[in-house]
């Protein structure tokens, strides 16, 4: 997907922009307990066009000078965003500041989509003409209050985006990504997955870092590591922003199958672990929860049983997922990660036989019927799974606000009963039969 970033000094109206383009979509993701929602990078949609936005405003740098956090989100937007969108205040003028942000802008040679924000009627749309001596061409006028101008500016926007690149790698790849916390063992696991010690790429001038994917070969099958860790970039500001984290690491989910979350034994699991894995949660990817430094645990009789329990109530929405202990540093159990890679993999892009699934699903009936609500009872007609990746469920009803969640608990419960989805997550939905 391409991706669009807000630019612009502070309070030109980035994040009310950010909010109108991104706006439902963000809000229907499902409520999953210790998951926040960052709201920096999200997927928007214009006309037919799917892609995804950045507020750079969202980048907060601390007790950085303004102009320091104002350079390191133009350098955030240009080393991510395929087009640039640079808000000004329509009602301020050009300032000082909106000429510096140009300056770092001028130097990328990624496009740029000047938006003048605040044009909250026709009379106003005079003082844009200033904005053409920044030196990018038209600028469009907006309102972010009223929601006025927008379509223009995307059709601009969408205008830049770059042709499809064709897919390289055939469908029987298995894409895979680890995430979690600095220093729980990321770099170390890809190294010992892969069985040498790599040298991360050097931040050559130019070169674009977008991802480091590493494909490999292991007993037939075709795997890509897509390696967030060595995606650092050393000696830059945001770098060690935990946001720009996030940002890196919603962006390996995204091109992932399965989704390795790391946990480390010897500081136990922590805030922040589970916002990261929040997000494989909800980019609907298969997940494995992998439990790195084994090797620091004195063990005893029941250690392993101790850390599930206490995985399994801190992640409570992942119960699909397997946990896998092992330790990169000793290699001890890393051969046991693959297979339940392949496992995950394979349960992710699962189809199965509509006759079997209306079986399943009538013997879960039969067993334990729907309840009623307020005196109406639920009717299930029949199901379909409609797609993969994760598999989605279709049961058809006589009137979906009738499907208790608890029931939909139910009904997935047999599903994965009947037919195994260990590690991936399944969606179920309600329609109304027509
Ligand atoms: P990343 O930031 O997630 O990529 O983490 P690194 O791979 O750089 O590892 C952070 C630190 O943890 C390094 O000092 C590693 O040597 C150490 N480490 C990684 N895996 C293990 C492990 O399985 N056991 C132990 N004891 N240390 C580990």
């Amino acid at each position: 997907k391409s991706v669009v970033a807000i630019v612009g000094r502070p309070n030109v109206g980035k994040s009310t922009i950010f909010n109108r383009l991104v706006g439902e979509r963000i809000s229907i993701v499902e409520d999953t307990p210790g998951v926040t929602r960052d709201r920096i990078y999200a997927e928007a949609e214009w006309l037919t066009t799917r892609f995804n936005v950045i507020d750079t405003g969202g980048i907060e740098l601390g007790d950085e000078p303004l102009l320091v956090q104002m350079r390191e989100q133009a350098n955030v937007a240009i080393d991510e965003a395929d087009v640039i969108i640079f808000m000004v205040n329509g009602r301020d003028g050009i300032t000082g500041a909106d000429e510096e942000v140009a300056k770092i802008l001028y130097k990328s040679n990624k496009p740029v989509v000047l938006a003048v924000n605040k044009v909250d009627n026709p009379e106003m749309r005079e003082n844009i003409y200033e904005f053409y001596s920044l030196g990018f061409g038209e600028p469009f006028p907006i309102s972010g209050t009223h929601g006025l101008g927008l379509g223009d500016l995307l059709d601009e926007a969408v205008k830049h985006f770059p042709e499809k690149v064709q897919e390289e790698i055939d469908d029987e790849t298995i894409r895979f990504s680890l995430i979690g916390r600095p220093n729980v063992g990321k770099s170390s696991l890809v190294n010992s997955l892969l069985g040498q010690e790599r040298v991360i790429v050097s931040n050559v001038a130019g070169t674009t870092r977008d991802a480091i994917d590493t494909p490999f070969t292991k007993d037939g099958r075709d795997y890509v590591i897509i390696d967030t860790a060595g995606m650092r970039k050393r000696g830059k500001v945001y770098e060690n922003t935990e946001r720009y984290s996030i940002m890196r690491a919603l962006k390996a989910i995204e091109r992932s199958d399965v989704v390795l979350t790391l946990i480390d034994a010897e500081t136990g699991i922590q805030e922040q672990d589970k916002k990261i894995a929040g997000y494989a949660h909800e980019a609907g990817k298969a997940v494995i929860i992998v439990v790195n430094k084994w090797d620091t645990m004195e063990i005893k009789e029941n250690t392993m049983k101790e850390f599930e329990d206490k995985v399994r109530s801190n992640f409570r929405f992942l119960d699909y997922a397997p946990i896998v202990y092992l330790s990169a540093k000793t290699k001890k159990r890393t051969h046991t990660l693959i297979p339940r890679v392949v496992e995950a993999s394979e349960n992710h892009a699962k189809r199965v036989q509509t006759n079997i699934l209306n079986e399943v699903i009538m013997d879960a009936l039969a067993m334990n019927p729907a309840p009623s609500i307020k005196g109406q009872p639920l009717k299930i007609f029949y199901a379909a799974q409609v797609s993969v990746k994760p598999p989605t469920f279709v049961v058809f009803v006589n009137e979906p606000e009738l499907m208790h969640f608890t029931y939909e608990r139910f009904l997935e419960n047999r599903i994965r009963e009947a037919f195994g989805f260990e590690g991936t997550p399944i969606k179920i939905y309600a329609r109304k039969r027509k």
